[in-house]
C-alpha cells in the first residue's frame, strides 16, 4: 500500500509496476514483469534474446569497445 515496485518491462523497456504487470514471468530465479500479454509471449519464446540486450557486462570474447 506505502509502495509500489517500478521494474522494466525486458521487452520493451516500458517501466511496469508489479502490482499492475500484466504479466509475469519467471526466468533463472528472477521474475520478470510485462506491460501486455504481447510482450510476455515474445519474452517466453526467446528470453535470451531480451536478456542480452539488458545485459550490462560484456561476455568474455566478445568485447567490442576495448
Ligand atoms: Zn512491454
Amino acid at each position: 500500500m506505502s509502495s509500489t515496485t517500478a521494474v522494466k518491462d525486458p521487452v520493451c523497456g516500458m517501466e511496469v509496476e508489479t502490482a499492475n504487470a500484466a504479466g509475469h514471468t519467471e526466468h533463472a530465479g528472477q521474475t520478470y514483469y510485462f506491460c501486455g500479454s504481447a510482450c510476455k509471449e515474445k519474452f517466453d519464446k526467446n528470453p535470451a534474446q531480451y536478456l542480452d540486450k539488458q545485459a550490462g557486462k560484456p561476455k568474455s570474447g566478445h568485447c567490442c569497445c576495448g
